[in-house]
């Protein structure tokens, strides 16, 4: 009898010191995981780099740099579609003078 009590006293102490180190893991793996600020996903330092006090996950950085990319492509497409409305605007400005 009073080894069967020994025996379980031991097996849940084990169990207690288990989920500790679980816990502990858990912990230690929590400070290295960080949340991607663009697409709320979750990932281990490896997949992610920081960009000022934000982590970003490779697929969003991956999307920023094809934005990037095509940049300049972009910048000229405003600037014409500026100029077009500045142009239409007097366009239209000049009808309306008598
Ligand atoms: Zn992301």
């Amino acid at each position: 009898m009073k080894e069967d009590r020994e025996g379980q006293r031991r097996a849940l102490l084990e169990s207690i010191i288990e989920s500790r180190k679980m816990e502990a893991y858990v912990e230690h793996k929590t400070k290295e995981m960080h949340v991607c600020f663009m697409c709320g996903g979750i990932f281990y330092k490896k997949p992610g780099k920081e960009i000022g006090n934000k982590w970003i996950c490779i697929d969003c950085l991956r999307s920023l740099k094809e934005i990037i990319d095509g940049l300049d492509q972009w910048e000229a497409e405003i600037t014409i579609e500026k100029e077009f409305n500045e142009r239409y605007e007097n366009a239209l400005k000049g009808a309306h003078e008598p």
